[in-house]
This record gives C-alpha cells, sequence and structure tokens, in this order.
C-alpha cells in the first residue's frame, strides 16, 4: 500500500454574519445582537519552512521537505533541524547508501 497524502478538502463553515439592517441613529432602538468578532473564521496555518540548514523548501512532513525528511529518518538532522554531532560519518553512509540505491 501506498502512503499518499490525501488531505481532505475541508470546506471552511465560514459563518457569515447577517449584516444588520441600516437602521440609523433613532430607529426605533432596535439593537443589533452583539457583534461577533470580525471574520475570525478559520485561519491557515502558514506553511511551514523546512527546517533543514539553508534550505528554503516548504515543509511538507515534520517541518521538514521531503529531502530533508529523508535526513531526519537517517539521523541527519534532529527534529530542530540542527546536525547531529556525528553528521559527517552518517551523511556519508546516507550518501553512500543513496548512491547504492540507485545502482541497485
Ligand atoms: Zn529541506
Amino acid at each position: 500500500m501506498s502512503k499518499t497524502n490525501s488531505v481532505p478538502t475541508e470546506v471552511p463553515t465560514a459563518a457569515k454574519p447577517t449584516t444588520p439592517k441600516d437602521a440609523g441613529p433613532s430607529g426605533g432602538g432596535h439593537k443589533p445582537a452583539t457583534l461577533t468578532a470580525p471574520s475570525k473564521n478559520n485561519v491557515v496555518a502558514l506553511p511551514g519552512m523546512c527546517l533543514g540548514e539553508g534550505c528554503k523548501k516548504r515543509s511538507e512532513k515534520a517541518n521538514f521537505c521531503m529531502e530533508h525528511f529523508d535526513w531526519f529518518k537517517e539521523g541527519l538532522v534532529t527534529k530542530e533541524g540542527r546536525k547531529p554531532t556525528d553528521f559527517d560519518k552518517k551523511f556519508f553512509d546516507y550518501t553512500r547508501r543513496l548512491a547504492k540505491k540507485k545502482t541497485a
């Protein structure tokens, strides 16, 4: 089974506040109901950026782009986007494994 990022299309249920009729200052004392906060409907969180060092891509998984998410899985980068102390060794192993995959 392949993992697909099927994001369910969420339809924001924006309850439109009924605009009170312009009654004017002396419009019979009909006060509009308590005003709701101005359009505070589902604010979509800004898409985060990849935490990878110097990476300008958008994060797709666990705050990493797919490339750096691989790094993260391989332990090449911590979840904070930092390199582990033995990064060089790990990166070396990682690139070797990648090279192997390509030739396989
Ligand atoms: Zn990245």
